[in-house]
C-alpha cells in the first residue's frame, strides 16, 4: 500500500451492497482504511442490508428528487458539500447506477483515482439499458482500474482501448457475498420466481403481466412468486393485473437472504434483473430474461432471452421449461474469491 489515506466506497442501491460488501469485509480483514458514502439512491433497500451486516456509512446524503437530472445534480452537489476530497486515496464504485456515475464523476473532478467493480459490461445500445449503458461507458472512461466479472467484459474494455495492465478479470464478488452466508437448505419447490424492475420495460409491463397471468392460470401445478420492486408504477400495474390468481403471490421486495432461498428452491426464474440473472448463472438455474438485449450472456443451456414486446414470452417459457440442463455448476463468474483478488490488486496499485 502506497497510500495511507482511506479508500471511499460510494454506493446507493441493494445490488451495489451485495457486490461491494465482500470487498468491504476484505478491507476490514486486512485493516485497510476505508470510508463509505451512502447516496440514498434506494435508501431503505440498502439500509436494511448494511444494518444487517453492521456496516454504518460515514456519510449519508439526503433524499433526491425522482427525475434523473434533478437526482444527479442533487447527488453530486450534496457529495461535494459533504466530503473533503483530499481525504481519499481512491474511490470505489460498482456497476452502472446513478450512484456509481456520480461517484466516478466526483472522483474525476477531484482527480481521485476511480476503481470500477463489474467493469466492461456492454450492450452498445445507448437506449438499452437506459440510462445504465451510457452510465457504465462513462464510468469506464473515467476509471483507472477496471475489475471485470468475466473475460467477455475484459475483451470489451480492451477493444475500447483500455490498457491491458489496468484490466483485471476476477469473477463477480456477489459469489463471495453468498458464500459468506449460511448456505440455504431448502427443498425444491414447484415454483417460478419473478422479478421485474427495469425502466425500459415499463412501456411493456401490461403485455408482460398479461403473459404471466396466462402462464399462471394455465400452469396451476406451479406457484408463481413475484416480489415487487418498490417502483410505484410496477406495484400499481402488478396489483391491477395479477391479483386474484390463486397460484400467483405478490409480495414486497424480499430481504436478500430470503430471496436467495426462494431462488434456490424455485424451478424457474423470470426476470429482467442483471443481478438475479447472474445468480441464476452461478446456480445453473433456468432463467428467462425478459429484455430486448442483455449485457450478460444468455446462451447457456439453462437461460434464454425474450423480447418483452414480441408476444413470445409464453412460448419461450415453455421451451426453456422443457430443456434438460446439466447438473454441473457454471464457472462463468468464477466460484468465489473475486473480492480477495480485487483487494490484492488495490493494495499493490494504489
Ligand atoms: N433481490 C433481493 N430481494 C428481492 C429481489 C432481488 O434481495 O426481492 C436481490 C437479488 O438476489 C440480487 C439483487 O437483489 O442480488 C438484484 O437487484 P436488482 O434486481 O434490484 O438490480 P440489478 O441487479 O438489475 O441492478
Amino acid at each position: 500500500m502506497k497510500a495511507n489515506k482511506p479508500f471511499l466506497f460510494v454506493l446507493g442501491t441493494r445490488p451495489e451492497g451485495i457486490k461491494l460488501l465482500p470487498i468491504v469485509w476484505e478491507f476490514q480483514k486486512r485493516k485497510i482504511p476505508f470510508e463509505l458514502l451512502h447516496t440514498r439512491q434506494h435508501a431503505e433497500l440498502l439500509d436494511t442490508l448494511l444494518e444487517k451486516h453492521g456496516i454504518f456509512p460515514n456519510y449519508r446524503l439526503a433524499p433526491h428528487p425522482p427525475a434523473l437530472i434533478a437526482a444527479k445534480s442533487s447527488m453530486l452537489s450534496q457529495t461535494e458539500s459533504m466530503l473533503d476530497a483530499d481525504r481519499f486515496s481512491a474511490l470505489i464504485v460498482q456497476g452502472d447506477t446513478l450512484s456509481a456515475l456520480c461517484g466516478a464523476e466526483y472522483g474525476f473532478f477531484h482527480q481521485i483515482p476511480v476503481v470500477h467493480i463489474e467493469a466492461g459490461m456492454r450492450t452498445y445500445h445507448k437506449d438499452n439499458p437506459y440510462p445504465e449503458e451510457i452510465f457504465r461507458q462513462t464510468i469506464s472512461r473515467i476509471s483507472r482500474l477496471h475489475f471485470c466479472p468475466s473475460e467477455d467484459e475484459a475483451k470489451n474494455l480492451a477493444a475500447e482501448g483500455v490498457s491491458a495492465e489496468h484490466i483485471f478479470t476476477v469473477g463477480n464478488p456477489f459469489a463471495d457475498y453468498w458464500q459468506a452466508l449460511p448456505q440455504p437448505d431448502v427443498a425444491p419447490k414447484k415454483q417460478v420466481l419473478i422479478t421485474l424492475h427495469r425502466r425500459e420495460n415499463l412501456p411493456f409491463l401490461e403485455k408482460i403481466f398479461e403473459a404471466i397471468a396466462e402462464l399462471a392460470r394455465e400452469l396451476c401445478e406451479l406457484e408463481f412468486l413475484f416480489p415487487l420492486h418498490p417502483n410505484p408504477t410496477i406495484v400499481t400495474q402488478a396489483k391491477e393485473q395479477l391479483t386474484g390468481i390463486s397460484n400467483l403471490r405478490l409480495t414486497g421486495a424480499l430481504p436478500p437472504e430470503e430471496f436467495y432461498r426462494e431462488l434456490h428452491a424455485s424451478e424457474m426464474v423470470l426476470t429482467d434483473s442483471g443481478g438475479v440473472q447472474e445468480e441464476c448463472i452461478f446456480l445453473g438455474k433456468k432463467v428467462l430474461v425478459v429484455r430486448k438485449i442483455s449485457e450478460r450472456r444468455t446462451d447457456f443451456p439453462f437461460s434464454s432471452l425474450v423480447d418483452p414486446e414480441n408476444g413470445k414470452l409464453r412460448e419461450e417459457f415453455f421451451a426453456l421449461r422443457k430443456k434438460q440442463i446439466p447438473d454441473a455448476p457454471c464457472d462463468y463468474y468464477g466460484r468465489g474469491g473475486a473480492s480477495e483478488k480485487i483487494v490484492e490488486v488495490l493494495a499493490r496499485e494504489i
